[in-house]
């Protein structure tokens, strides 16, 4: 397809091209919904063909009320004959007008590697054009890079509701952190590529975001089941000058241990340019589902320490190329352990009091973590690493950790860190100044320091 198709999965270039807020226009560049030329002509001639078939069966219809009086019995017979006949070849004409590029009919091949998309090989240049062209998207703001977050969940709902309603609260606290931080942020909840479904649906998107938002300087993708906790701290940018991808990982536990946990793909930054191109092609090929994703599994779990036996997932893809091609990628990759750009839940979620007795938000690392990601915990599905039971309250106490610095914000803040319902006990025994929440664990009203910090 060539250079071609890079025309839809950008934003209009040039001239007065540019209107509109940057997240309105082809925010998901789904280049897909438009048909190819020669289609869109082969759909009209079937809507003529279809035209025209309807005025025939119109004709047979009104010659069956009215009849036609100057033919004879056979005369109408043969032209009814006829009719059918017609109808029936134009019916089979359409019918066999196959749709070239029907999800169905486009089979991967394994010998062949698969690709994201055309090859790329401009985008500094072909990016530099479109800034200097469009000065009113500046990539930088009040000297900030301009910042988009993507995350996002699978298209259809969860096992359960409560994992709905907890990715309803996510969304929530990743929308609150970039309202008050002023960047933007996409929620794609669409398989783009069939291939990449589930986990390594981000691969595909992040990379038609770059190219439909030059003006973007870095896209940050959060999981759905990753939360900031700090609503204060903002990552140290200008630290990452010289990389063009931030992740959270440890460089021992990547290049002395191999470790499949080494770096975590829950959260993690890529700078806009032609290097973060070049590393999604080389990330990609492990996961088209299927064969292709079982085999490179094996791959995977044979070289990388502690690694369970399943199919290839994106973590341990990134971190088995950056291992096997080190020279070639680890200069401009900055692996990130001074604040929580990522952090494991469950050393985290049993500690907020004590962080609110002693720390602030602003802190980001250990004291008062940025972000607090429930690894494992699958709310959405049903097959979690640990106790469903245990996930969700751990949620709910993130979730209200995080919110009550935004309700501080505004004077207010919830009693505690699991959102009672308050079911005020009308038993004797209880004072009323108690109540039970909605894990029915009783709590007296004015405790827990959960309140405003
Ligand atoms: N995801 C998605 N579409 C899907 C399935 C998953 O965008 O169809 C995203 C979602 O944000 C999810 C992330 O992929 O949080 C990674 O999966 P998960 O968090 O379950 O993996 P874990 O962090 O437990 O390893
Ligand atoms: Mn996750």
């Amino acid at each position: 397809m060539g250079q071609d198709n890079l025309a839809p999965q950008k934003r209009a270039s040039g001239g007065g091209g540019a209107g509109g807020l940057p997240t309105t226009t082809t925010a998901n560049g789904r280049a897909r919904t438009m048909l190819p030329r020669g289609r869109q002509i082969n759909k009209t001639f079937n809507n003529i063909k279809i035209t025209i078939l309807c005025g025939f069966v119109t004709i047979l219809v009104l010659r069956g009320t009215v009849g036609i009086g100057s033919l004879s019995s056979s005369d109408a017979e043969a032209v009814n004959q006829n009719l059918i006949e017609e109808t029936n070849r134009i019916l089979e004409e359409i019918r066999s007008d196959n749709e070239p590029d029907d999800p169905a009919e486009s089979e991967i091949n394994p010998n062949v590697t698969y690709s994201l998309g055309p090859k790329i090989s401009n985008w500094n240049e072909e990016r530099k054009v479109w800034l200097s062209q469009n000065p009113e998207f500046p990539n930088f703001v009040n000297g900030k890079p301009r910042i988009l977050l993507l995350t996002g969940s699978p298209p259809s709902p969860c096992d359960n509701p409560i994992g709905d309603h907890y990715l309803l609260k996510a969304i929530k606290n990743k929308i609150d952190y970039c309202r008050i931080h002023g960047i933007e942020i996409v929620y794609n909840m669409a398989h783009l590529d069939k291939e990449l479904a589930g986990y390594w649906a981000k691969l595909p998107m992040i990379r038609r975001l770059m190219l439909s938002h030059p003006e973007i300087e870095w896209i940050w993708w959060m999981d759905s089941d990753a939360m900031f906790t700090d609503m204060v701290f903002e990552i140290p940018l200008s630290k990452y000058d010289k990389h063009d991808l931030v992740i959270h990982g440890y460089p021992d536990l990547l290049f002395e241990q191999k470790s499949w946990i080494a770096l975590n793909t829950g959260s993690f930054l890529f700078r806009n340019c032609q290097w973060s191109l070049d590393l999604l092609d080389a990330w990609a090929p492990m996961g088209p589902k299927g064969p292709i994703r079982e085999e490179a599994g094996k791959i995977l779990t044979a070289n990388l320490k502690g690694r369970p036996a399943f199919e290839a997932d994106d973590q341990s893809a990134l971190i088995y190329l950056l291992l096997s091609q080190k020279d070639q990628w680890m200069d401009r990759v900055y692996v990130e352990n001074q604040y929580y750009l990522h952090g494991y839940w469950a050393g985290l979620v049993d500690r907020y009091e004590e962080m609110m007795d002693k720390y602030h938000p602003g802190l980001g690392d250990e004291r008062w973590p940025f972000v607090t990601h429930f690894v494992g915990c699958k709310p959405c599905g049903s097959y979690g690493d640990y106790p469903v039971e245990k996930c969700i309250k751990s949620m709910e106490r993130a979730f209200n950790f995080a919110d009550n610095q935004v309700l501080k914000l505004y004077g207010f803040g919830h009693r505690g860190l699991l959102s009672p319902k308050i079911k005020r006990i009308r038993n004797e025994t209880v004072t009323p100044l108690e109540y039970v929440d909605q894990f029915d664990i009783r709590r007296p009203m004015h405790g827990n320091s959960g309140s405003r910090s």
